[in-house]
């Protein structure tokens, strides 16, 4: 099942502090949920853009950042509300993932189900 989205998408935190915007030719691309330690504390689902394609419009003072293990990936969040943005892939540099639920305008639970990420082997912790 595929949802429909405009090319160009915004997405906010709950508190409104922070506002990202998408281009998102291909809709919503390899949503997933992840089961490693962060992901599935957060667990949100999560979608692919290139990193050109996502644009901090309202709100970088008010982003934090978390790192940890091999500290490749960044997992940004609203440092108000505390609602997790996007985050730069470990598994893909050129690539964020971002919080389908901050979507405007899209429901993540009409998405249907969503394949889990087998975060727990990474794909980089394996030889
Ligand atoms: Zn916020």
């Amino acid at each position: 099942m595929s949802v429909h989205v405009d090319p160009v998408h915004f997405a906010t935190c709950h508190c409104g502090a922070v506002r990202l915007r998408l281009t998102l030719p291909n809709g919503i691309e390899n949503p997933r949920r992840c089961d490693c330690s962060m992901c599935r504390r957060r667990g949100a689902v999560v979608a692919s853009v290139v990193l050109a394609n996502l644009e901090v419009v309202e709100g970088e003072d008010e982003l934090g950042v978390y790192q940890f293990n091999t500290m490749t990936a960044k997992h940004y969040f609203c440092t108000r509300c505390g609602i997790y943005t996007h985050h730069q892939r470990r598994s893909n540099p050129k690539e964020y993932g971002y919080n389908v639920g901050c979507l405007e305008g899209v429901n993540p639970f009409d998405l249907g189900e969503v394949p889990v990420f087998d975060g727990v082997n990474h794909p980089a912790d394996r030889g």
